[in-house]
């Protein structure tokens, strides 16, 4: 499991969402609840929290 941080894209609110799979696929956004808009708000990955190898790895795919 990988920990990414998200930000709401209208109230600014940071989460951390933890997934098995590579969020960085999603191109940068993607669609999740936020607690605080109480609505589905479309959130920045700013990326993961550990700078482990999994999460560095996980960047290479997106250079391109
Ligand atoms: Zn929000």
């Amino acid at each position: 499991m990988t920990r990414w941080i998200l930000k709401c894209i209208v109230c600014g609110e940071e989460r951390i969402f933890e997934a098995a799979f590579n969020l960085r696929l999603f191109g940068g956004k993607m669609y999740l609840y936020c607690r605080k808009c109480k609505a589905n708000r479309e959130h920045l990955i700013l990326g993961c929290e550990e700078g482990g190898e999994e999460c560095l790895s996980a960047g290479v795919d997106v250079i391109d």
